[in-house]
Parts: C-alpha cells; structure tokens; sequence
C-alpha cells in the first residue's frame, strides 16, 4: 500500500539515519535497510542518455542494482520511494569550495576581519551552515580547498559530519594551504606587527615538503598551494599575477603528498606561476584563468585537471574605471577563452565554483549556466559535476554516478536539467549515503 512520507520525518530521521550508517559501520551482522527509488528519468552522471522508468536498489549507504521498473519484484521489506516525474542524478560534487569563507563584503570588514576580529568558534559555526547549504542544494560531495586562517577547522567538520553530527556533504578537505612569504593575505599591514595569514608560508624546499608533511599528518586529503597572488594589467593591458613557490618548493610538496597518495591543487592564474604549477606536477589547476597553447597540450599530455570557477569572478568587481576593475574585467574576457580552448583539446575538466568566495546564501549551481556558455554541452557540465569530479577525487565509480556498487547519493529535480540546466539551482531531492535529507517533492512510498 502506498502512502506518503511526511517529509517533516525525513527531515527528523536523518540524523538518526546517518548515525547508524556512518557511525555504526562495524555492525556487519545487522542486515542493511533496503530501499527502491523510482525515477521517471534517470541521469546517470557518465554520460549516457537518459533512461525512462527506473528503479534504484539501494542497500544501506551503496547503490545494489539499476533496472527497468517492474522488471524486479522489490527485496522483501524494502521501502519503496517514488518521485513521480522529477528527474534523478547523482549527487553534486563541487570540487572547489570554501566552507570557511562567506562572500565577504569589503564594506563588512572583507576578508580580514575573520582573521583579526571573529573568534575562531564563530568561523566554526558559519562553516556549519555553509556545509549544510551545501548539502541542501544537491551537492553530496565537495572538495574544500583550504580554511583561510581556521587552521584544521575543516578536518573537525568533516568528522562531525562523518559522525552524522551535523548534516553536510563527503568532504575531501586539504587544511591549511600553503604559499610563500609575500603570497597570501593579510597584508598592507605596519611591518613592525605580526598579522597572521590565511595560508601557511613556506620559503624554500625544505619548508615545503615539512609543511606538506604537517598537514597530511593533521589529516589533509589534498594539498592546496598557491603557485600565483596578487594580480594587475602590464602596459600593454595583459593580465599578469606574481608567482609564489619555485618549481623546486612544488616539487617538494608533490613528491610528498604523491607519496602519501595524495594529490596536489594548484590555484595559478597565468604566467610564469601557472608554468611552474605544471613543471612542478601538480594534479589539478585551480582556475586556469589564461592558458596558452602550450599550456594546455602540456596539460592533456600530463592528464592535469582543470577546475575552472568561472562564475565567481563575476561577483563584487571594483569600478569599471579603476585599475582593480578594468583588471577585473580582463580576467574575465580571458578565462572564457581559456576554457574554451581547453575543452576544444581534452583537458580534464572539473565542476568547482569557489563558493565561500561568493555567499553560501546564493546557489552554487550559478556555474553550470557559465560552463555552457562557454561550449560544454549540459550533459558534459553535468558530468563534470558528477563521473569527472569522481575521477579527480579518485573516487571512479563510487561517486558521481548511478550504477550498482556506488554510495547511495542522489538528487532529483522536478524538470530536465539537459534542456535547462537551470534546473539545478532548484534541487527538490536530496540523499546521501542511502538517508533522504531533505525533499520538496510529493514523495510516494510505502
Ligand atoms: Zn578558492
């Protein structure tokens, strides 16, 4: 008989849920719940086309089978779900996010005050909300690349959230970032004072590599260094960004994390820090924002990953008129280009956003419009933000698709995201690890 769930109880039962999936893994003699999602169209995150009238075996936190409905009797016991004419996909993956940031206006204090004036539990408590704004417009995994000044702050949120303390998304985090002396805020301070900076700095290989070692120790999944910092326009008008660690420094940290079997994100806008990110053998660009020819073939021989976060630097640009403005401009005439070029010759290409950068308030989905306008088709943004995304995180197959054998990620959308991908700013379906977290569809079940 079917009946409908009260999505007041979902939203009640999640946290129990994922406490006894997350937190009670050890239990293998107690059989797992079964459940069957119905999908009325399913994208399944590689690329195919869409399959009309699916059914999801779900068995606790993984994906057990994919199928035609009614081609199989349901497993005894499993409660079925139906989400009528909503498109499903798989779980969202920003692969470029900053929970410990909030769009800071300048106007508010900017960056600096949460280094200088908001005690750290405050900055915990925002990265709370961000991870649950997160998870609440679809995205069940994010790459988090660095803290901004909150130290391990990320490594703790992720335990809770992994603990099923608190709702959020899989986090792969990557703690502290490192650049050099003279490469990260805060700065423009009196010399005379000690102002502390939103990235670790190191000078020279040794650093580096000890740098790397700390924050692996202290539990990074990545290492997120910044190869380029400060940017202007030259006089002939050409963007240009100051680079920041050596070849020699990278290579360090890359040797390290790679031996650890862990990667390397480079943020590099242009220039010569761009060209040692890829001399240095870092696994994904971080921006990307003017690539040469040659850098781009020296990606795809490579297999580096691009991660553009196209949408953000159309957020809070200084006055057309002024040189930070007209640089800002010319950022953004040049990356369009750059990511065109790039998906033309088969870079990797990774779904990331930089949210943090602009309010977690705002949807996160904005970059799928830019992704398009820029030459990718929706099934190829999509996939970027799914199987790809997967792929970079190392996670082929388990993530960022529907297929037997993957978490139970889900999420649908009440239209068809390959006709307006728009559609992903209004995520009506959310589950992760086998738990509905939220839904405003009129769901069906038994
Ligand atoms: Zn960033």
């Amino acid at each position: 008989m079917l009946r409908l769930i009260s999505l007041g109880i979902l939203g009640v039962c999640w946290a129990r849920l994922c406490l006894a999936q997350e937190a009670l893994p050890a239990q293998a003699n107690t059989p797992a719940h079964s459940m069957v999602i119905r999908a009325r169209t399913l994208i399944d995150g590689t690329g195919a086309q869409p399959r009309a009238n699916q059914e999801i075996l779900i068995s606790g936190d993984r994906i057990v089978a994919v199928y035609a409905a009614g081609t199989r009797p349901p497993p005894a016991g499993a409660n079925l779900l139906d989400l009528g004419g909503a498109t499903v996909l798989p779980g969202l993956i920003d692969c470029h996010t900053h929970i410990f940031l909030q769009g800071e206006v300048p106007a508010a204090g900017g960056y600096d005050v949460q280094l200088l004036k908001f005690p750290a539990s405050y900055r915990v408590a925002r990265a709370v909300v961000a991870a649950r704004r997160a998870l609440e417009q679809g995205f069940t995994t994010i790459r988090d690349v660095e803290t901004e000044g909150a130290g391990y702050g990320d490594v703790g949120i992720k335990q809770a959230i992994n603990e099923g303390l608190i709702p959020g998304p899989r986090m792969f985090v990557s703690t502290r970032a490192i650049s050099t002396t003279g490469g990260y805020n805060l700065e423009g301070y009196a010399p005379e004072i000690a102002v502390p900076k939103g990235a670790q700095l190191i000078d020279g290989p040794v650093e580096a590599r000890k740098a790397a070692r700390e924050q692996l120790d202290n539990g990074a999944d990545w290492i997120k260094v910044y190869m380029t910092h400060r940017s202007w326009l030259d006089e002939q008008g050409a963007l240009v960004s100051q680079p920041t660690l050596t070849v020699e420094e990278l290579k360090a940290i890359v040797d390290e994390a790679h031996s650890w079997r862990k990667k390397v994100a480079c943020h590099a806008y242009n220039g010569i820090g761009l060209q040692r990110a890829l001399d240095g053998g870092c696994d994904s660009i971080e921006h990307g924002l003017e690539l040469t020819d040659a850098q781009i073939a020296q990606m795809v021989k490579q297999g580096t990953w691009l991660v553009p976060t196209l949408a953000v630097y159309y957020h809070d640009q200084d006055a057309p008129d002024t040189p930070g403005g007209m640089r800002d401009r010319k950022r953004v005439a040049v990356h369009g280009v750059s990511f065109q070029k790039a998906l033309r010759a088969g870079v990797k290409i990774a779904f990331g956003t930089d949210v943090g950068g602009f309010p977690w308030s705002e949807p996160i989905a904005q970059e799928f419009p830019r992704m398009i306008e820029f030459g990718m088709t929706p099934m190829q943004a999509i996939q970027a933000a799914t199987s790809r995304a997967a792929e970079l995180l190392g996670k082929r197959g388990e993530l960022g698709t529907v297929a037997p054998g993957a978490y139970a990620d889900l999420i649908a959308v009440a239209g068809d995201p390959l006709a307006d991908v728009g559609e992903l700013k209004n995520v009506a379906f959310v589950m992760k690890n086998g738990s509905v977290f939220r839904s405003t569809l009129p769901l069906a079940g038994n």
